[in-house]
């Protein structure tokens, strides 16, 4: 199995890396900040408050998440790609992210997707140290806080710098505090900071790490 584990907080370049890399590579890619955001969307949908642990763990469970290679995301067999980004479901995710339970099926889930498809190029926070230990690359991206905030903001176009900057932040704190799996480089990971670099000679130098 061939797993490249990319793992930095939000807007540090890794979802645009790591398409390029699966592409070059071709290997499948797999968001799984995605996947959570999907099990927060399902929760929420079914009334669940986002605090209840036991009843979010329960769903991220038995809903029924499918991603597909072209970053469609359905839950419970309803096309949620775009709700999962929306402002409701950012605010709540870090939240169930925090869940242990939680946690637990969504390694569960990875694990089966990268043994399904014989590895990929896999996104998120806790790729690296926890879910994939053994993966044959470790990629740490960062960048300076208001790199991510304006990179971010570019992309929600209906929210401002501030707003954008400041959900950062939040979940920045959240994400590295939190006690399960928390936002960390692993001891043997190439970490870029990627605040001055294009996504074409971030991708050079993790191909030069592979050669
Ligand atoms: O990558 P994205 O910003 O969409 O991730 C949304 C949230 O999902 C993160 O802020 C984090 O709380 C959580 N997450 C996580 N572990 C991962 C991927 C994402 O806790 N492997």
């Amino acid at each position: 199995m061939r797993v490249i584990a990319i793992d930095g907080p939000a807007g540090s370049g890794k979802s645009t890396v790591a398409r390029a890399l699966a592409q070059k590579l071709g290997l499948d890619y797999l968001d799984t900040g995605a996947m959570y955001r999907a099990v927060t969307f399902a929760a929420l949908r079914r009334g669940i408050d986002p605090d209840d642990g036991e009843r979010v763990a329960r769903v991220a469970e038995d809903c029924e998440l499918e991603m597909t290679d072209d970053g469609t995301v359905r839950v419970d067999g309803a096309d949620a790609t775009i709700e999962i980004r929306g402002p409701e479901v950012t605010r709540a995710v870090s939240i169930v992210a925090a869940n242990p339970g939680v946690r637990e099926q969504m390694r569960r889930r990875q694990r089966a997707w990268a043994e399904q498809r014989g590895g990929g190029v896999i996104e998120g926070r806790d790729i690296g140290t926890v879910v994939f230990p053994d993966a044959e690359l470790k990629v740490y991206l960062d960048a300076r806080p208001e790199v991510r905030a304006a990179r971010r903001s570019k992309e929600v176009s209906d929210l401002s710098y501030e707003t954008v900057a400041a959900d950062l932040a939040r979940r920045d704190a959240l994400d590295q505090g939190r006690a399960h799996d928390p936002l960390r480089e692993a001891p043997d990971a190439f970490v870029v900071d990627t605040s001055e670099l294009g996504v074409d000679e971030i991708v050079e130098r993790v191909m030069e790490r592979l050669a």
